[in-house]
C-alpha cells in the first residue's frame, strides 16, 4: 500500500507536489491550488456575479460545484446547446441533474435558437471544421449571454492539459491574437460589451479535476464529442500525454514557462481597440465580427 505523508492509504500521486497523497491531503491541495489562484490573480471580487459556462462535462461541473461550495457570490451556469445528435442530449441530462443537486440556476442556449442553424447542419453547409464554427458561436453566445443575465465575470473549467494544448496550437500556427485566450483572466482591456473570463483550474491536471469531481460524487457519462477526431486539439493533446509519460510535468513547464511572455504579448496588444461588430453590435476586435462572417459563409439570415 502506497502511503500519504500522514500515513494514510493514497489515492493519488501529484506531480507537481512530487508526492502521493490521501483523500483529505489531496483535497486540501486541490482547493488551496484553486483559491491561491483565484486570490492571487484577483480573479474574483466580492461583488461580482459569475457565470459559469458548462457542458455537463465532468470539468466543469467539478467548477460549478467548487466555486459555489467557496463563494458566497451568485453563480449560476450557462449551457449552450450546440445541436450534435447522439452526443448532447446525453450531457445535458447529466448537467440538469447535477444542477439541481447543488442547488444552482442553470440556463440553456442553443445554436438553432440564437443563430438559426444546428451544429450538424454548419457542418453540411460549411467547409471549415466542425470546431471552428462551435468554438466561435460558442465563444459569442457566452458572452452575449453572460453579460445578458448580469454576469461580471465568466468562469471556465480550463485545467492545465488544456492550456498547454492551446499554448502550443496557437505557437504551432503562429496565432498571436489567439494568445490573448491564455492566462488566468483573459482581455486585457475592459468594454463595457465584453465580460471577463476566469480560470481557477488552470494550474490542476484534467486528471486531477476529475478526481476532485469523483470525491464529490460527480459522476457523469463520458462521452466523446463525434466531431473530436477531427480536431487539431486532440492531436495535440496526444502528442503531449505521451511525451509527458517521458517528461513529468512536461505540461506544467509549458503553462509556467509561457506566462512571462504572455504578460508580455498581452502589454503590447493593449493598444489594440475592442469594438462593436458594424452587423450584430458584439464586442470584437474588427470591423465585422467572426460570428456574423461565419453566419454570412453559412447563408444564415443576419437579423
Ligand atoms: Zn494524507
Ligand atoms: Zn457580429
Amino acid at each position: 500500500m502506497v502511503k500519504c505523508s500522514c500515513g494514510k492509504r493514497a489515492i493519488i500521486y501529484v506531480k507537481v507536489k512530487g508526492k502521493y497523497m490521501c483523500e483529505d491531503c489531496f483535497l486540501r491541495y486541490f482547493e488551496r491550488t484553486a483559491l491561491n489562484t483565484i486570490r492571487r490573480h484577483k480573479l474574483i471580487d466580492k461583488r461580482d456575479k459569475i457565470a459559469v459556462g458548462v457542458s455537463g462535462g465532468k470539468d466543469s461541473l467539478a467548477l460549478l460545484y467548487f466555486l459555489n461550495e467557496h463563494f458566497d457570490n451568485e453563480i449560476f451556469g450557462i449551457f449552450i446547446n450546440e445541436g450534435i445528435k447522439g452526443y448532447r442530449e446525453i450531457t445535458s441530462k447529466d448537467l440538469r441533474k447535477y444542477c439541481k443537486r447543488f442547488g444552482v440556476e442553470c440556463y440553456e442556449f442553443s445554436f438553432k435558437e440564437e443563430i438559426g442553424m444546428t451544429l450538424d447542419e454548419m457542418v453540411k453547409r460549411g467547409r471549415l471544421k466542425p470546431c471552428s464554427y462551435c468554438g466561435v458561436f460558442r465563444r459569442y453566445l457566452l458572452n452575449k449571454k453572460a453579460r445578458g443575465l448580469g454576469a461580471t465575470k465568466l468562469a471556465m473549467a480550463h485545467n492545465l492539459d488544456d492550456e498547454a494544448q492551446t499554448i502550443l496550437m496557437n505557437l504551432f500556427t503562429n496565432d498571436v491574437k489567439r494568445f490573448m485566450r491564455l492566462g488566468y483572466m483573459t482581455g486585457i482591456k475592459t468594454h463595457p460589451k465584453f465580460v471577463p473570463r476566469i480560470k481557477p483550474f488552470r494550474l490542476l491536471y484534467e486528471k486531477e479535476v476529475l478526481v476532485y469531481g469523483l470525491l464529490k460524487g460527480i459522476r457523469v457519462t463520458y462521452i466523446q464529442c463525434p466531431y473530436a477526431e477531427q480536431a487539431y486539439r486532440v492531436r495535440i493533446a496526444h502528442v503531449l500525454w505521451k511525451l509527458e509519460r517521458k517528461y513529468p510535468l512536461l505540461k506544467y513547464n509549458v503553462v509556467k514557462v509561457f506566462d512571462p511572455k504572455l504578460r508580455e504579448l498581452k502589454e503590447r496588444a493593449k493598444d489594440e481597440e475592442l469594438r462593436e461588430c458594424k452587423i450584430c453590435g458584439e464586442v470584437t476586435n474588427r470591423d465585422i465580427c467572426k460570428a456574423c462572417e461565419f453566419k454570412r459563409e453559412l447563408k444564415i439570415p443576419i437579423s
